[in-house]
């Protein structure tokens, strides 16, 4: 990435943090932001081998959609990931989907690469990062950090482990070998142990499975069961989500069925 677009997307990612609810460091709920900003925000628990999240742009909507089958400080992530193609690339493409490949970095194409940074911003802006260092540590430059350090960066900034460290290297604040030993110490404290010692965000490392659907959903469902898109059971199993029933819709429903009947015993009546 050429250091004038980077510019620009840290330029981008700090215009959308402004708008945010932010604590001492970190976006205070970034789910709830993009609903204060009018995108439609889908959380579900998909299962952990399918893709961790999408966007896309339809009619007038944005729509992002995150699984929350993974960790939520990377379901976070998935979401600044998401938010990084709806500002910087909808113009040009109008959905994305992502999974481990694209989140994690390894697929190097250009829209990948661009989201990534423009969440590293977003969640880890390096001046929060330096205010950090300086402000939350005894003597930084001299100690160093330890794995229970990354666990407060982590609980501060709503972030994962992985994460911090990616970004405290990119930033040149630790190197690739203490970046290593980093990583050796959080396999064996593990990182559920190393938030508690800390009286962080134990919630951060465990998956919310929480089920989150824009309450107009269910008129597009509807609207697709009504037209024969989907089938029956789709129909119970998304109501099943908003703790409805078919029972409680009955009357919105275009009965298929008994409107063949009355065409019968229309064209019968005419017979007689
Ligand atoms: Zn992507």
């Amino acid at each position: 990435m050429r250091e004038n677009r980077k510019k620009e997307i840290r330029i981008k990612a700090d215009a959308f943090r402004e708008k945010c609810k932010v604590s001492r460091y970190g976006i205070i709920d970034l789910f709830k932001e993009c609903e204060r900003l009018g995108y439609k925000l889908l959380r579900y628990p998909l299962g952990e081998e399918a893709d961790l999240g999408f966007s896309l742009q339809r009619d007038n909507d944005i729509v992002i959609f995150t699984n929350t089958c993974s960790r939520l400080s990377r379901e976070i992530f998935t979401l600044a990931h998401e938010i990084g193609h709806v500002i910087l690339h909808m113009e040009s493409k109008f959905s994305f989907v992502d999974d481990a490949v694209t989140i994690s970095g390894r697929d190097t194409s250009e829209k990948e690469q661009e989201a990534n940074y423009f969440a590293a911003c977003l969640l880890m802006p390096a001046d929060d990062v330096d205010k950090f260092l300086d402000l939350e540590l005894e003597d930084f430059e001299r100690n160093r950090l330890t794995a229970m350090d990354i666990a407060r960066i982590m609980s501060e900034f709503n972030v994962s482990f992985d994460m911090a460290l990616n970004r405290l290297e990119n930033l040149g604040k630790i190197d690739n070998n203490e970046k290593i030993w980093l990583d050796n110490e959080r396999n064996e404290k593990r990182v559920g142990n190393l938030l508690r010692s800390v009286g962080g965000n134990a919630r951060l490392n465990a998956a919310s499975m929480d089920i989150d659907i824009p309450y107009e959903y269910i008129d597009y469902v509807i609207y697709n069961y009504n037209h024969n898109a989907i089938p029956y059971e789709t129909l119970e199993k998304v109501l099943g989500c908003y703790q409805l029933t078919v029972e409680d819709i009955r009357d919105r429903l275009v009965e298929q069925i008994e409107r063949d009947d009355d065409l019968d015993d229309l064209i019968g009546g005419l017979d007689d």
